[in-house]
């Protein structure tokens, strides 16, 4: 039987979403993002697109290019509720849907023809009804795989539909760049054009040992897709293999105190996140980025499970002293995983009993007046 998958992306969400809540928004150039002048765009709007603003852009760049844009910094709360809504609708018109972002999901909806006569209609109706009940656009692509079908949301944006068949997938992709294909950047890119391939067409009848220089042991999957194939399932939600939080400062930082500030804070806003998902962990991850942009990370593994703030800052702030931060430290992240369902799996200490009462108290107020409404102080240093 021929697989039929769908992919849904909305379309520049953060963007349409303020559109949606402010009419005084609509028409108009609108850009989401960090607001310092380290932020980068998230979504701009398709008004602010036409100023070759693009995600990802530092927002000082986008500032220059599209100066009368509204700049905002963005609600996630309200995004997620809408995403919440969008996910129901998926889950309402197909069997199998896996989420990939807060705006996209792949849907499975093979053998639906049964019941509904043509897969397309599925596609058709979760268009019409994200329009009509929530008031957003997206873009659509239904193929024979997820490779396909998330290259073909991609094609027609916004509003779109593109529909890859079985039979035509090879011809459709050959002329397209290899970069089209998810994880060949401009590197691979450039490597490929020594050896004449510039195409999806050219990669896919490429000699092996020319794919295999280039991909290493990703070489057959590279080339599977490359011809249009992929056999990867749509799996619905998995538990996370990890929750963290970054954050790159303002201006560098270059003392120990400083950094253990800053992991403080991360600290706090990881256990957060992790005891309100219902998970503790294992292992506690810092991530560092100096001021040269050179990333490293570092992993700690504790002896039982952990989801208290106070854990994770403590095993957080011995990775730190192995760290040369003095040369400027650009962004620091604080990660846990090897997760567990349920929060700490140490309890009947004393002592861990009353820390996971005071986190639990903390995360009640977070959870009541928003995540800004306490900051710890240095009490552990
Ligand atoms: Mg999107």
């Amino acid at each position: 039987m021929v697989r039929w998958i769908l992919h849904i992306d909305m379309d520049a969400f953060f963007a349409s979403v303020e559109q949606l809540d402010n009419p005084e928004l609509r028409g108009k150039p609108i850009i989401v993002g960090g607001q310092s002048c380290r932020g980068v765009v998230s979504t701009c709007s398709y008004e602010a697109r036409k100023f070759g603003v693009h995600s990802a852009m530092p927002t000082v760049e986008a500032r220059r290019l599209c100066p009368h844009a509204e700049f905002l910094p963005g609600r996630m709360w309200r995004y997620k509720e809408v995403s919440c809504e969008i996910m129901r609708i998926f889950g309402e018109e197909a069997p199998v849907v896996e989420q990939l972002s807060i705006d996209e999901a792949f849907l499975d909806v093979t053998g639906m023809e049964r019941l509904c006569g043509d897969v397309r209609n599925i596609g058709w109706r979760i268009k019409e009804r994200i329009k009509n009940e929530i008031g957003l656009t997206c873009s659509v692509g239904l193929a024979p795989n997820k490779f396909l079908a998330k290259m073909a949301s991609d094609l027609q944006k916004p509003d779109g539909f593109t529909i890859i068949t079985h039979e035509k997938a090879r011809d459709f992709i050959a002329p397209l760049p290899v970069t089209k294909i998810f994880g060949i950047g401009s590197a691979a890119r450039n490597t490929l054009l020594q050896y004449g391939i510039a195409t999806i067409g050219q990669l896919a009848k490429a000699d092996k040992r020319i794919v295999q220089k280039v991909f290493g042991k990703n070489a057959d999957k590279v080339q599977l897709l490359a011809q249009g194939l992929d056999d990867r399932p749509v799996v619905p939600e998995t538990a996370p293999k990890s929750i963290g939080r970054e954050t790159t400062f303002e201006k560098d930082l270059f003392t120990f105190d400083e950094c253990k500030a800053a992991i403080l804070e991360l600290s706090g806003q990881t256990g957060f996140r992790l005891r309100k998902k219902g998970y503790s962990g294992r292992t506690v991850t810092l991530k560092v980025k100096f001021k040269d942009f050179k990333t490293i990370t570092r992993s700690i593994s504790s002896e039982g499970d952990i989801s208290c703030d106070e854990e994770i800052f403590v095993l957080a702030v011995k990775l730190l002293q192995g760290v040369s931060y003095q040369n400027g430290v650009r962004l620091l992240g604080v990660t846990v995983s090897h997760l567990q369902d349920g929060s700490c799996g140490t309890l009947g200490f004393e002592e861990n009993t009353k820390l996971l009462q005071r986190n639990a108290t903390i995360d009640n107020l977070k959870k009541r007046f928003g995540e800004n409404i306490i900051h710890r102080g240095g009490r552990h240093s």
